[in-house]
C-alpha cells in the first residue's frame, strides 16, 4: 500500500515567490501553516523563474506559465516560449483581462486570453484567470470555449451578480486579501454565495497583503488571514475552511508528490 499523508495546512494557490523582494527560501521557512503553494508566471521570464524555483522545492512548490493581460501587447514575441514552458507547468496563466489598468490594448488582451484558453484545453491543464473590471468579456470568452470547469478565477472580487453567473460555468473561485479588506463588503457578499468546496485561498504575494499587514509586502504565511475572512463569511470553523479549500486545490492542481490524500 502506498503511504498517504494527510495534511491539515493551507494551500496558497497563487503566490509570485519569484517576484518577491525577500528570498523565497525565507518566505518558505516562515510559511509554517502552508503545506504547498502555486507560483504563477506572468510572462516567459517569470514563468521560467517559477519553474526553476519550484524545481528546487518540489515538495512544496508548483509552477505555472502564462502571459499576464498587462503584457498582452508582447504576445507575438512571448507566445512560443509560453507554449514551450507550459510542458513543465501545472497550469496555464496567469492570464485574463484587466480593463482597470488597461496597460495593453483590450484587443490584444482578448487575443492573448483566447490563446491561453485554447492551450489550457489542448494540454488539459487548469487556466488561471485574472479578471479586473472585465467581468462581461471574461464571462463571454469562458462560456464560449467551455473552459469553465478547469478555470480558476484568481483574486476573485466579483459581487453577488457576477459570482452567481460564473458559478454556473463551473469555475473555481480563488480568494485573496480583498475578501478581508475593510472595504471588501461586495467581495464578501459574492463569497457568501460560493459553496466552500468550490473555493480556494491565495495571497498573490508580494501584492495585496491582508489586514493588519496592508502596507507590507505580502507573504504566503498570511494566507490564513484570507481563510479567516472566509470563515467569518461562511460562519464556518477556520480549520474546516483550511481542509475544504486545500482539498479543492488538490483537485485542481494535483499537489506536490506525497501530499495527496
Ligand atoms: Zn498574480
Amino acid at each position: 500500500m502506498p503511504v498517504t499523508v494527510t495534511t491539515m495546512g493551507w494551500v496558497d494557490t497563487h503566490c509570485h515567490l519569484q517576484l518577491a523582494e525577500q528570498p523565497a527560501t525565507q518566505l518558505l521557512e516562515r510559511a509554517r501553516s502552508v503545506d504547498w503553494m502555486v507560483v504563477p508566471g506572468i510572462d516567459s521570464s517569470s514563468s521560467r523563474a517559477a519553474i526553476e524555483l519550484c524545481a528546487r522545492h518540489p515538495d512544496r512548490l508548483l509552477p505555472t506559465a502564462g502571459l499576464h493581460p498587462h503584457d498582452a501587447e508582447h504576445f507575438d514575441t512571448e507566445w512560443d516560449d509560453i507554449v514551450a514552458l507550459a510542458v513543465s507547468a501545472v497550469a496555464i496563466g496567469e492570464t485574463g483581462l484587466d480593463y482597470y489598468r488597461d496597460l495593453s490594448p483590450r484587443e490584444s488582451q482578448c487575443e492573448n486570453f483566447r490563446h491561453h484558453i485554447a492551450l489550457a484545453l489542448e494540454v488539459g491543464k487548469p487556466l488561471i484567470t485574472h479578471c479586473r473590471d472585465a467581468f462581461s468579456d471574461v464571462y463571454d470568452l469562458i462560456e464560449a470555449s467551455g473552459v469553465g470547469p478547469s478555470t480558476v478565477l484568481h483574486c476573485w472580487t466579483g459581487g453577488p451578480r457576477w459570482t452567481k453567473r460564473f458559478l454556473d460555468l463551473g469555475v473555481t473561485f480563488s480568494f485573496a486579501g480583498p475578501v478581508a479588506f475593510e472595504t471588501g463588503d461586495t467581495v464578501r457578499r459574492g463569497a457568501a454565495l460560493v459553496p466552500p468546496e468550490r473555493a480556494m485561498v491565495e495571497t498573490d504575494t508580494p501584492y495585496l497583503a491582508p489586514p493588519p499587514h496592508r502596507t507590507e509586502d505580502n507573504e504566503p504565511e498570511w494566507v490564513s488571514l484570507v481563510g479567516a475572512a472566509l470563515a467569518r463569511v461562511w460562519s464556518m470553523d477556520i480549520d474546516l475552511v483550511s481542509v475544504v479549500t486545500s482539498q479543492r486545490a488538490r483537485e485542481v492542481f494535483g499537489g506536490p508528490p506525497g501530499t495527496a490524500i
